[in-house]
């Protein structure tokens, strides 16, 4: 067990956690990051990135992760792929408890962004990925003149399928029920939509599929277990996000949801402890709203320590 103390520890790998670690090594913070067993974040599930500045012909999700990765090394951040089972922001330096071993900080930056919720119907694990996403903003331009399908009934299903008629040729929304959790301006304005057909009482109960990929699915209404079978050659999960704050057990402020709330600029309720990125954000979820959250973290990370140094 080290008792070596570091400036800072970043907990998290996606662009906010990278980006975080670039500005805290080029502050000669000498920064730690625990990146994670699947490092990288939600970015290595996408397969093209066309809307992040600075790649005019795109850009895939695991490539740029090590892009970003790598200019942060070049600058002295240290990465484990390790993850992180609790912290102890009790009294400082904070402890990160990580596979049996304790690391000693005196600052966090939490970057473990959030996942989507997958619904698990039959047949959804071979085609993640393959017709089946969970971000239209990500994926819908791959589906032009193309029927798909767009899943659940809150403001994100309506955001969605929304978007996607910019691209798809006709867009099907299918909610368990006939209440909805969307506001009445997105759900009217999904409704009212040429291109949209909303349909309750609809769930997935298996994806269909051949050699190319998504050909549909069979629906099922849940009030009579009644089927049938719809085209489409993609899907769109849109039933939420959870964040991923389990490890904190509740050390830090976060709103019902699970999003860690910030204080003061990227703060948390913890001084000395920042967050950044989709761990805090309900809003955008992008991938450079995350990298410039990372940046903020680390600016204000950097001057606080500056602030409380012994
Ligand atoms: P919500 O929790 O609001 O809605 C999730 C939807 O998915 C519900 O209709 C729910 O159904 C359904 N659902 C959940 N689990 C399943 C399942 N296993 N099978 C089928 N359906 C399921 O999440 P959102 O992501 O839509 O929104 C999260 C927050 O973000 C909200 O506060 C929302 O207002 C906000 N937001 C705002 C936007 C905007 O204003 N532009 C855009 C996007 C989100 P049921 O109702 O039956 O539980």
């Amino acid at each position: 067990m080290s008792d070596e103390v570091h400036e800072v520890i970043i907990i998290g790998s996606g662009p906010a956690g990278y980006t975080a670690g670039l500005y805290a090594a080029r502050a000669m913070l000498e920064p730690l990051m625990f990146g994670g067993y699947m490092s990288g974040g939600q970015l290595m599930l996408t397969s093209d990135i066309e809307n992040f500045p600075g790649y005019p012909k795109g850009v895939s999700g695991p490539e740029m992760m090590l892009h970003l990765r790598e200019q942060a090394e070049r600058f002295g951040l240290s990465i484990q792929d390790k993850n992180v089972e609790r912290v102890d922001f009790s009294e400082r330096p904070f402890k990160v408890f990580v596979e049996g071993e304790q690391f000693l900080s005196n600052a966090v930056i939490i970057s473990t962004g959030a996942e989507a919720i997958w619904l698990d119907a039959e047949n959804e694990k071979a085609q993640k990925g393959r017709g089946i996403s969970t971000c239209a903003t990500c994926d819908g331009a791959f589906f032009r003149d193309e029927e798909v399908l767009v899943i659940g009934g809150g403001d994100s299903a309506m955001e969605e399928a929304t978007f996607l008629t910019r691209f798809a040729s006709k867009v099907t929304v299918l909610h368990r029920r006939d209440t909805w959790k969307a506001s009445k301006v997105m759900l009217d304005r999904a409704n009212a939509h040429p291109k949209i057909e909303v349909r309750p009482f609809r769930q997935i109960k298996t994806w269909l599929s051949d050699d190319n990929g998504l050909t549909g699915a069979i629906l099922e209404d849940p009030r009579d277990g009644s089927t049938e079978e719809i085209s489409a050659t993609g899907a769109f999960i849109a039933i939420g996000h959870k964040p991923i704050t389990g490890f904190l057990e509740g050390q830090v402020e976060t709103d019902d949801h699970g999003y860690i709330i910030s204080k003061e600029f990227t703060m948390t309720s913890v001084e000395g402890v920042f967050a950044a990125g989709d761990v805090v954000d309900t809003r955008y979820k992008q991938a450079i709203t995350a990298a410039g959250m990372g940046c903020q973290a680390a600016i204000d990370c950097e001057r606080w320590l500056e602030e409380n140094s012994h």
